[in-house]
C-alpha cells in the first residue's frame, strides 16, 4: 500500500521517499491509520516487519515540533534497540526537525541528562535508566502522549517488567500506547488490559 494513501505531511513522505521507503509494510498498513487516529493498539509481530517505522511514522507525524519537552516515549529491552529505533525515527523525522534521544544503562547518566535538557519530541530507552531519570526529574513525562511499549515479550523474559509497570503509572492517564510483541503470553495480555484503553488487537 502507498504511503500517499495515509494523508502524511509531505515532510514525512519525503523522508520516507530518501529512506527507499515506497510502499508500506502489512504492519504498517496496520498500525499507521489506528496510530493517527490515536487509538491504544496492541500488536503482534515480528521484527523485521518494519514495526519500528509502523510506529515510528505516526508519532513523527503526530508530535507538535513546537513543544520542547517530550511527547513520546519508547521502551525498548537492549540497548542495541534503543539506539536503532532513535536512528530510525530520526531518519523519518528529518525534514520535520524531530529531536529524538536515547537513554539506556552503561552510559553516562550526566551527558543523558544534559541531551535531555535540550528540546526532545521523542525518549526511546530502556526501563531502567529510563525510570532513572524519571525519578530523578532529568526526564520531563507531564507532555507525554504517546508510549510504545517495544517487544514487549523480551521485556518480561528479561525481567523489566516492574519497571515498565512503574514507568507505565507515572505518565500521563491520557495518552495512546501501542504495545508490539512477537509472542503474546499471558502476562503480556494483562499488561495490555491492565494499562490500555480498550486496545485493537493487530496480528501481523
Ligand atoms: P524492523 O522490523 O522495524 O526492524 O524493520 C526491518 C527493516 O525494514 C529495516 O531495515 C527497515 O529500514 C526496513 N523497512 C521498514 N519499513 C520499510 C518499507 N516500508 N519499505 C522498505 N523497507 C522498510
Amino acid at each position: 500500500q502507498p504511503f500517499e494513501d495515509f494523508s502524511l505531511s509531505t515532510d514525512i513522505t519525503r523522508a520516507l521517499k530518501g529512506l527507499g521507503y515506497s510502499e508500506a509494510t502489512n504492519v504498517q498498513s496496520a498500525v499507521i491509520p489506528a496510530a493517527l487516529q490515536k487509538k491504544d493498539i496492541v500488536v503482534k509481530s515480528q521484527t523485521g516487519s518494519g514495526k519500528t517505522a509502523a510506529f515510528g511514522i505516526p508519532i513523527a507525524e503526530l508530535v507538535d515540533w513546537d513543544e520542547n519537552k517530550p511527547q513520546a516515549l519508547v521502551l525498548t529491552p537492549t540497548r542495541e534497540l534503543a539506539a536503532q529505533v532513535k536512528e530510525d525515527i530520526t531518519n523519518i523525522g528529518r525534514f520535520k526537525r524531530i529531536k529524538a534521544a536515547a537513554v539506556y544503562g552503561k552510559q553516562p547518566f550526566a551527558r543523558q541528562k544534559l541531551e535531555l535538557k535540550q528540546k526532545t519530541h521523542v525518549v526511546v530507552g530502556t526501563p531502567g535508566r529510563v525510570l532513572d531519570h524519571i525519578e530523578k526529574e532529568t526526564l520531563p513525562i507531564e507532555k507525554v502522549e504517546y508510549l510504545v511499549i517495544d517487544e514487549a515479550d523480551e521485556m518480561f523474559n528479561m525481567g523489566f517488567i516492574d519497571q515498565v509497570s512503574a514507568i507505565i503509572e507515572k505518565l500521563p492517564t491520557k495518552r495512546v500506547t501501542m504495545l508490539f510483541s512477537a509472542t503474546l503470553p499471558e502476562d503480556v495480555a494483562a499488561l495490555s488490559e491492565k494499562y490500555m484503553n480498550n486496545p485493537e488487537y493487530l496480528e501481523m
